[in-house]
């Protein structure tokens, strides 16, 4: 009886050593020292929502707030078969301010923040679209807080990858303040996709394909971020 039970616990500490060897093993060293035993968690915040659609794209008037969704559930795709775990803010068209009284951007934006916050993520990423008065400016903005290290080294991964896309005419990283990456107490960026007051991309942020190489360049971006130990400085 009692072997058993040695047998029993023994298999246990062999079986969990296995699959913690695995896992260092498949990712390397983890940025995060306390994350070595578990998967990193990313939130993923589609822009807008409800009453609040954002800016509509110039040719064929889509919201913004319907595309960001559609973003942000590919990328959480993407980031699942990296074995990245994620939380959306918002996974419907819905927004989450509760009501629509008085003040009811600021509680949409607060209850993103708690989302955030209670998933005790690693590092957030805000998916928005673009619009502009003038019709020319075309390509994807990176928004990231200078105060804190790591949102400007993500900022520089995302840059550097997405430039890789033929179909994206410029990528560029701003600090402007930003409620999703100035507010939020860990690295987060926001990241406009295209421009919906210009023409051609408004047709690339419609389109399957571009939405489907641009989020993999953003959940190649995080992992590399996330199972790193030098990351870019
Ligand atoms: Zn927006």
């Amino acid at each position: 009886m009692k072997n058993t039970v040695i047998v029993k616990v023994f298999t246990h500490f062999l079986v969990s050593f296995l699959l913690f060897s695995t896992f260092i093993n498949m990712f390397g060293t983890n940025l995060y020292p306390t994350l070595s035993t578990s998967m990193p968690k990313v939130v993923i915040d589609a822009g807008h929502g409800g009453i609040d659609r954002g800016s509509f794209g110039i040719a064929t008037g889509t919201a913004e707030s319907e595309l960001n969704l559609e973003y942000a559930k590919t990328l959480q795709e993407k980031l699942g078969n990296f074995e990245i775990a994620t939380i959306l803010t918002r996974a419907d068209s819905e927004g989450l301010y509760g009501d629509t009284s008085k003040g009811f951007k600021k509680r949409d934006m607060a209850k993103r923040k708690e989302i955030s916050e209670a998933f005790d993520a690693d590092l957030l990423v805000s998916l928005h679209c673009n619009y502009s008065t003038a019709k020319s400016p075309r390509g994807v903005v990176i928004y990231y807080n200078e105060s804190v290290p790591l949102s400007k080294t993500l900022a520089l991964e995302l840059q550097k990858n997405i430039a890789t896309l033929a179909t994206v005419k410029k990528v560029r990283i701003d600090s402007e303040k930003m409620y999703m990456t100035h507010s939020i107490d860990l690295p987060s960026v926001l990241i406009e996709c295209g421009f919906l007051s210009n023409t051609t991309d408004e047709q690339l942020l419609l389109n399957v394909e571009y939405r489907n190489r641009l989020t993999e360049k953003i959940a190649t971006s995080l992992k590399n971020i996330l199972f790193t130990t030098n990351p870019i400085a």
